[in-house]
């Protein structure tokens, strides 16, 4: 039995995947063939690399990059930096990947990568050089017309920067299309730092409309600190939510009439963790996944809401920043209850959004606004909500449901258009 068939109650990120693309399957009643095509990775590659520390020692490294489905265009995904990394999470990554570009009706498939480490403990000297080998490493697989690359968990535009760089000396010419998520001055694009904060901003003022309620005061918790999360919050906050808790991975802060967005900004981008936030008070993630508010974002990392806690899950709507925060079971109980839940495959989708505006830009060498970028991020998050709040609403399924079934039968008609080869 391989570590994706296991059946204990809390399944891992792959097991969650294949789980949620099964149900829509179903509902699709897809043909056996196709669903057995789209239900697996393409390629997978593994690689085992040394780096050079700053002690004179060498350490080695295991990293991933994987292909789910190339259909549609390139492949298209993250990179992340975690201790936790493995070869299930990639896979499931890469396969909401192909989901989520499909959701938004982009050219691309979906890929991921990862490498097994905490980026926290290495120096800037050795995080360059485990970039720069990891790069080299999967050049077998990346370019701006194979797979683009951009940051996720642990990774950020500096070592978009460094992976642009490793594969343009390697080739003798600049390739800024080879990643996504770029400083601007290197060819990244104005608004992709926010994008998917922005996006989930998007889909969120989208939804409480849909219910007829108004965002104006709604109290929103954020679990997660990094790029998504503290962009939720400033966003969120603009946008007239208050905003009563955030927390990283060492815990959060709560104010009860609301935090100083502002100060929370400040006090991350100095290095200051949740938990010793001034003027609030401490709280664990659990309490936080539980707290009464109106709006929940998980933007941390994988298998937070799960059978153990979402009974306990207050809040009316749940909109996820991070992928896969969702387990099964939890979804189910959510369903039951009539909390909404927009989604990661439909809610972070704003990063992959302004990234492929990157691509478009790199590739076309002529570069956009911000306020251009910005709205035609908000038009594609609106039309895409709407596609699949309608399928939702004329199936009677779940957003989730709905996200997959229309992603899901884009894939598998480009699939059957394409035909099997030779
Ligand atoms: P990041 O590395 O910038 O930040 C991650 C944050 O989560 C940190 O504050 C970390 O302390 C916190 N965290 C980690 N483990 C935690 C835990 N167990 N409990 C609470 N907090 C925890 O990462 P990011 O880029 O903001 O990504 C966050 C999530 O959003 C991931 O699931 C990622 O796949 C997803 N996502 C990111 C992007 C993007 O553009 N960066 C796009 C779509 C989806």
């Amino acid at each position: 039995m391989n570590s994706a068939e296991t059946t204990s109650p809390e399944p891992n990120a792959y097991e969650t995947a294949l789980r949620q693309f099964d149900e829509a399957a179903e509902i699709l009643d897809l043909d056996a063939d196709v669903r057995e095509i789209l239900r697996r990775p393409k390629r997978e590659l593994v690689v085992n690399f040394p780096v050079e520390m700053d002690d004179g020692g060498t350490r080695m490294f295991r990293g991933y990059r994987v292909h789910h489905n190339i259909t549609r265009g390139p492949a298209k995904g993250g990179i992340r930096y975690h201790p936790m990394a493995d070869l299930d999470e990639v896979r499931a990554l890469a396969m909401w990947m192909t989901w989520k570009c499909a959701v938004m009706n982009l050219p691309y498939g979906g890929a991921k990568g990862g490498v097994e480490v905490d980026p926290h403990r290495l120096s800037l000297a050795e995080l360059e050089n485990l970039t720069r080998r990891y790069a080299s490493e999967i050049s077998v697989l990346i370019g701006p017309e194979f797979d683009i690359p951009a940051p996720d968990m642990g990774t950020n535009a500096q070592v978009m920067a460094w992976i642009m760089d490793t594969i343009s000396m390697h080739a003798g010419h600049s390739i800024p299309a080879v990643v996504t998520g770029k400083p601007v001055a290197v060819g990244g694009s104005e608004g992709r730092a926010s994008a998917t904060s922005r996006g989930m901003l998007e889909v969120t003022l989208g939804m409480l409309k849909r219910q007829g309620r108004d965002p104006q005061g709604l109290r929103v918790a954020v679990q997660g600190a990094g790029n998504v999360g503290m962009g939720a919050v400033r966003l969120f906050d603009e946008a007239g939510f208050t905003i009563v808790a955030v927390s990283d991975s060492e815990g959060g802060a709560i104010r009860e009439t609301g935090l100083d967005a502002a100060a929370v900004a400040r006090h991350g981008a100095g290095g200051g963790l949740m938990k010793d936030l001034p003027d609030a008070d401490r709280i664990s993630n659990r309490e936080l996944l539980e707290l009464p508010v109106d709006i929940l974002a998980p933007a941390a990392i994988e298998g937070q809401l799960t059978s153990a806690n979402a009974s306990q899950v207050k809040a009316a709507m749940i909109v996820e920043g991070a992928n896969g925060p969702t387990t099964p079971a939890a979804d189910a109980e959510f369903a039951d209850r009539g909390i909404t839940v927009i989604p990661d495959i439909l809610a972070n989708a704003g990063g992959v959004t302004v990234s492929y505006f990157e691509w478009v830009q790199d590739l076309q060498q002529f570069f956009w606004t911000e306020d251009e970028i910005n709205a035609r991020l908000g038009r594609q998050m609106r039309d895409a909500l709407a596609s699949v709040a309608a399928t939702a609403e004329e199936s009677g399924v779940t957003l989730r449901q709905a996200a997959h079934m229309l992603a899901i039968s884009r894939v598998a008609e480009a699939t059957r258009l394409r035909g099997i080869y030779p």
